[in-house]
């Protein structure tokens, strides 16, 4: 098992603490022996990620913001001067104006749909291509998103919007580099307490209300989204590209929550 990513090197984006869902997938993907870098947000994450990237004896950790484009392009600038190529790529990068997610969407500003969008899904867009410029054997990349997107979940609002949107570029990116050998996939994780998660609305009643009702009757574990991501960025999930899927405890199959579990 140590072996499944011996010898492959490649990018964790978006860890901000060791809470982080990056985070965990950066642990499980180091146990199976592969070589990463990371980026982080201002220097204010800096402080929290550095540290943690050591751990794992990452010796590239680059500062990165989305939204400027000149950053973006000097991460790859300096992975390819670094390394020449890469095999994967892990974007679980998202973020809205919290003062969004709650209330209406109906009531999303211009402004912030349009971060939001930036963001949260047109940054996986401009980053795989990127990476897939460094990937000249093929590779895996994968992002992170959540069943708002095709269901309405309270408060969720815009960045449910942007994450249907993040679902649809999984598949488009998928078909572009699919001849290239390159595999691009995205999971939808169930709610986790991060910095992100806290943010949206009510946030602790939509995590008890779906750990409450999901079939395994818990949330998952940071661990467990790591493990899905260790097989979709390693040859064991060789033929799977342009999907969605779900670590939910298995939340997105339940129409309406068990009555047992209504009457507790
Ligand atoms: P997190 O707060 O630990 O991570 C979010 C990351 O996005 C942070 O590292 C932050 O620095 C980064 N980010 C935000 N704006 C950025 C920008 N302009 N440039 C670069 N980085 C930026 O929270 P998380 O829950 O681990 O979030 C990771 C991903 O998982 C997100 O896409 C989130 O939507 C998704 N997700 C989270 C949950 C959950 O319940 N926490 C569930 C499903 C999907």
């Amino acid at each position: 098992m140590q072996s499944l990513m011996q010898g492959k090197r490649g990018l964790v984006m978006g860890v901000a603490n060791d809470h982080s869902i990056a985070w965990g997938i950066a642990k499980a993907l180091a146990a199976h022996g592969a070589e990463l870098a990371f980026t982080y947000q201002g220097e204010a994450l800096g402080k929290r990620v550095k540290p943690l990237a050591e751990t794992l004896g990452a010796k590239h950790v680059l500062p990165c913001d989305v939204e400027d484009i000149d950053s973006v392009d000097a991460t790859f600038a300096a992975l390819k001067d670094a390394w020449g190529k890469m095999d994967f790529l892990v974007h679980a990068i998202g973020f809205s104006d919290k003062n969004e997610l709650k209330g209406r969407y109906a009531d999303t500003t211009r402004a912030n749909f349009s971060r939001t969008m930036v963001i949260s899904c047109f940054s996986f867009t401009e980053v795989t291509k990127r990476a897939a410029e460094l990937m000249p054997d093929g590779g895996s990349v994968v992002t992170l998103t959540f069943g708002g997107s095709t269901r309405v979940m309270p408060n969720y609002n815009v960045m449910g919007v942007a994450k249907a949107a993040l679902e649809a570029s999984v598949r488009y990116l998928a078909a572009d580099y699919g001849r290239d050998g390159i595999r691009v996939n995205a999971i939808s994780a169930g709610p986790v307490r991060t910095l992100a998660g806290a943010g949206i609305g009510d946030s602790r009643a939509m995590f008890a209300f779906q750990q409450k009702h999901s079939p395994l009757g818990r949330g998952v574990t940071l661990d467990e989204l790591g493990g899905t991501a260790l097989y979709l960025l390693s040859e064991l999930s060789g033929g799977v590209t342009g999907e969605t899927h779900f670590v939910d405890a298995g939340y997105n199959i339940i129409s309406m929550p068990h009555p047992d579990a209504l009457r507790a």
